[in-house]
């Protein structure tokens, strides 16, 4: 039941039992009273108005002021026990509504103190329960929140340790004259520092691709024109490891509603990795296919391939399939992670294809068609 009838009910049952009271103490206390004060008077005692004054009162007088007597009486009996039970009542359910408010203040303020395991029963259908059960889902959304807070903070301090470590290494190598000050050596405390940046750079835009604050700017985009922007990006490299990159695009593709340079940014990481993962005389395809409203972009590769249950990680941040092969070429595992930030927070869908391990994947991602433009 509401809270809002449940307190108008309470207040109507407050008044009914009032009345109650009232009336039942009335009925019992009045018809004594007054032949008492009527036997009083027929005892030739004065009456309050007569005998002082050596008046005389007739009898309807007496009867009418024993009446308001016995009537005055017996109110303020019943008017003194409707009032109590009116304060019990009352009590009561204030207490049904003023415990849960006290527990949910007690629980938040243990929240505030930082022990999030906190949770409170729910006993009523009412909005102090929808509270309470608010509440709970507030609690658990900020024990998720810390657990993945530690997490990150788990993770991003074991990457920072190894280019940490190896720069140390070779600095004290150095100072100790055990490591050549040779050009080469420079060169790899240099890689290791650039692998530090990249990292933070990774960092940075993770975090904020996480807390939904990477501004995506929609707009009518051309689906052949945004491949081909991408592949020339990395045409070179994929011309110095020898691997083909192609494209297989059906004529006629109703334009894009996406954010031009998010999307780019999408392709360049498909296409990065899958030049990565892709031995030297491979081929890689980048197709797409109109599916219902959206247009479904796909990069192939025939190169390492992905087992069934990294399908899924690889989207998972600092996931790596091959941590020392991806570490060494300065992977981190966050781009998959961006990427798919990226996607959903464009309403759509990102997700891999393998057969297995040798047998090349498949990455596929959709995006809305914009039918304003086309209809
Ligand atoms: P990284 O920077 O390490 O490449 P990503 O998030 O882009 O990070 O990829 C996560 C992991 O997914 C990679 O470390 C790799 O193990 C795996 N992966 C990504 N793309 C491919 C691919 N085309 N073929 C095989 N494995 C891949």
């Amino acid at each position: 039941m509401k809270l809002t009838r449940k307190l108008f009910l309470s207040y109507l049952l407050v008044v009914a039992v009032s009345l109650l009271v009232m009336a039942i103490s009335a009925s019992l206390v009045a018809p004594a009273e007054f032949s008492h004060r009527m036997g009083y008077r027929s005892g030739g005692t004065p009456g309050p108005r007569g005998g002082m004054g050596g008046q005389t009162t007739t009898p309807i007088e007496e009867i009418e002021v024993g009446f308001h007597e016995a009537m005055n009486t017996a109110l303020v009996g019943a008017g003194i026990a409707a009032t109590l039970m009116a304060a019990v009542i009352s009590w009561f359910f204030s207490q049904q509504i003023v415990n849960p408010i006290r527990a949910l203040v007690k629980a938040s303020r243990h929240i505030a103190d930082g022990h999030y395991k906190e949770r409170l029963s729910i006993h009523a259908s009412d909005e102090l329960g929808e509270l309470t059960h608010s509440f709970n889902q507030m609690a658990e959304t900020l024990t998720e929140t810390e657990i993945v807070r530690q997490q990150l903070l788990g993770d991003v301090t074991h990457e920072l340790k190894t280019p940490l470590a190896s720069i140390k290494g070779y600095m004290e190598g150095l100072q100790d004259g055990v490591i050549p000050a040779t050009p080469e050596t420079f060169q790899l405390i240099h890689r290791e520092a650039g692998r530090l940046q990249r990292l933070v750079r990774d960092l940075q835009e993770l975090s904020r691709a996480e807390a939904g604050q990477l501004p995506i700017q929609v707009q009518n985009c051309d689906a052949p024109e945004l491949i081909e922007s991408a592949m020339d990006r990395l045409f070179p490299q994929f011309r110095e490891k020898g691997i083909t990159l192609q494209t297989n695009l059906p004529d006629n593709l109703p334009p894009l509603y996406a954010d031009y340079e998010r999307t780019e940014q999408v392709l360049i990481n498909l296409l990065g990795n899958a030049l990565q993962y892709t031995e030297s005389g491979g081929r890689v395809t980048v197709m797409v296919s109109r599916q219902h409203r959206q247009l479904q972009f796909s990069v192939e590769d025939n190169g390492i391939g992905l087992e069934t249950e990294d399908l899924k990680r690889v989207f998972h941040r600092f996931y790596r399939v091959d941590k020392s092969r991806s570490r060494a070429s300065g992977g981190s595992g966050i781009g998959l992670t961006i990427a798919r930030h990226l996607i959903e927070a464009q309403k759509g869908r990102i997700w891999a294809e393998s057969l297995g391990l040798g047998q090349g994947s498949t990455f596929h991602f959709t995006l809305p068609i914009n039918f304003t433009k086309t209809s």
